[in-house]
């Protein structure tokens, strides 16, 4: 049997691992962390739940397949509940609008607020749905090898669509701040400006508002147990609080690993036919000697990073008012805190900032009468932080929330703790503290992503939110599937 090695046990390290086993190699996941899911983590604390990166369960149809391909229905492991709203955004004190979970409801709240603007969003939904028709069935599964992989009738016919920008479009239609806000926001999770991410990519605003916000019951931890049961019950070996230091290199083949337990720190070696690392491409690189390296450091730092996050998790000893499941608090200037992130490289002002209440949906998050709440504020990769920092921006979002939604919140907390720049680094080894990866911008798209092939180690591979398709739960698991195509294929031949 012939054997895989992959570093990292994030979505993108199970799904290929999954893959891998199904096409029945012996596979061996070596992940640091003494649990799997990487970003996709939980923070158990005194009988509260924080999901400690993603909150967002979009496009449900990419699970469904996921596990369909292993024929495995997502009921078989986690229970899903749509989101009704699906999240709410403040703009100001008690003033708010809410996204629904039915169009109609969605179209009625574009039509208050500003009266046409719903004939707009129905032409624009038009065109994101037949988007992500053309990304799910036809572009997300390629490789990224070549610019060819792009160019078929329904691109060439849409090309205006990667000319222009989703903010372009929305602000030369809408002409309310709020709606232009909440058009622009799904982007956002793509990792650069609305107004340099192409129009190509509305097709989230179809995710978003069409097939929905969705909620895994136990919260997103529920995703990655849930991707290592089946990784196991394939027969994958999953080793946690296992570092991987090295990766050996003979003769332009890579032949094996190694590894230190966090245990004992002892230092191990495991041989292979074929190595996958789904750990933080730059980081990766630095695993392999100097000349079998895809690209140098002048590359990384010529890229548009996605960005980092100063992250609050935050238990409450009542139930809040006010607020939905997902809330955002786009009450200061989107245009200021994107500045700081994409242009400066300084820390915002007056940033926005996001909120997540799960336990409003799911009451085993936390204890009886209490609350579970995260807040996320988006910050350029690479800043410095000091402990004052994190709390000057923690009282920032303590006084907003209370006076936006008037009540009392900060006398109720019963502990905090803050996640940013440098628990980044040192947990994931991510590169300047990137959140998610690179930006979606045109130039870093597709065939423009790094490379999933080591150029000169025919049995090295990449895989994860760095390379293809991209940042984001859904894409990193069809990394993980594309990878092992990929990597199924090279092993076969041989
Ligand atoms: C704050 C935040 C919010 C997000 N919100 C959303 C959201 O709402 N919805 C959504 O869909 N996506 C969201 N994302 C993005 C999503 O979480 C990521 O795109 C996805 O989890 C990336 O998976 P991955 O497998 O590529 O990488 P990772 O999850 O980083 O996995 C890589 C793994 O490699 C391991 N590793 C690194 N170095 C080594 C080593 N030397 N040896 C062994 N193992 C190693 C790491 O510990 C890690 O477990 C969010 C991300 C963050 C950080």
């Amino acid at each position: 049997m012939k054997k895989v090695i992959i570093i990292g046990a994030g979505v993108s390290g199970l799904s290929a691992a999954c893959y891998f086993a199904k096409e029945g190699f012996e596979v061996s996941v070596y992940e640091k962390l003494d649990v799997t899911g990487g970003r996709a983590r939980v923070l158990e604390r005194e009988g509260f739940s924080f999901d400690m990166g993603p909150t967002f369960y979009w496009m449900p149809d990419i699970f469904e397949k996921f596990f369909a391909d292993f024929g495995k229905k997502v009921s078989d492991y986690y229970r899903l509940v749509r989101l009704d709203p699906g999240y709410s955004v403040y703009f100001g004190e008690h003033d708010f609008l809410k996204v629904g979970a039915n169009l109609r409801d969605i179209f009625e709240t574009f039509e208050k607020e500003e009266p046409g603007s719903s004939v707009y969003l129905e032409k624009f939904l038009r065109q994101a749905q037949y988007n992500y028709r053309i990304a799910i069935d036809k572009v997300v599964e390629k490789p990224g090898k070549t610019p060819f992989e792009l160019i078929m009738p329904e691109t060439v016919a849409n090309v205006s669509e990667f000319m222009s920008s989703v903010s372009r479009d929305v602000r030369k239609n809408i002409k309310s701040n709020k709606l232009r806000q909440i058009l622009e926001f799904p982007v956002i999770f793509l990792g650069a400006k609305p107004s340099r991410t192409p129009l190509f990519y509305r097709f989230m605003n179809y995710a978003d508002m069409q097939l929905g916000t969705w909620h895994i019951m136990g919260g997103f931890g529920m995703l990655s147990k849930s991707m290592e049961t089946l990784a196991t019950s394939l027969g994958v070996k999953v080793h946690t609080g296992t570092h991987v230091n090295k990766i050996n290199i003979t003769g332009n083949k890579a032949v094996s690993i190694e590894y230190s337990k966090n245990s004992d720190g002892q230092t191990e070696v495991a041989e292979a036919d074929l190595i996958v690392s789904s750990a933080d491409y730059h980081f990766t690189e630095t695993l392999l000697d100097a000349p079998y390296r895809n690209y140098s450091e002048k590359y990384w730092q010529k890229k548009v990073f996605a960005p980092s996050a100063l992250l609050y998790y935050v238990a409450i000893d009542k139930k809040l008012t006010g607020l939905t499941h997902h809330t955002l608090f786009f009450d200061t200037d989107f245009t200021l805190h994107a500045e700081t992130i994409y242009d400066s490289g300084s820390w915002p002002a007056d940033p926005l900032f996001y909120g997540s209440f799960p336990s409003i949906t799911d009451s085993s998050l936390a204890p009886e009468g209490k609350e579970c709440a995260i807040f996320l504020i988006p910050i350029a990769p690479g800043l410095k932080e000091s402990e004052q920092v994190r709390e000057q921006y923690y009282n920032q979002i303590m006084d907003r929330l209370e006076r936006l939604t008037g009540q009392e919140v900060r006398k109720h907390v019963l502990f905090w703790e803050s996640y940013g720049v440098r628990d980044f680094v040192k947990d994931y080894h991510s590169y300047k503290g990137n959140a998610y990866g690179l930006a979606n911008i045109l130039t870093q798209t597709a065939f423009l992503k790094p490379k999933m092939e080591n150029r000169r180690v025919g049995n090295l591979l990449y895989t994860g939110q760095l390379t293809v398709p991209g940042p984001g739960i859904p894409p990193s698991i069809i990394s993980g599937k594309v990878v092992a195509k990929l990597g199924s294929g090279k092993l076969n031949k041989k």
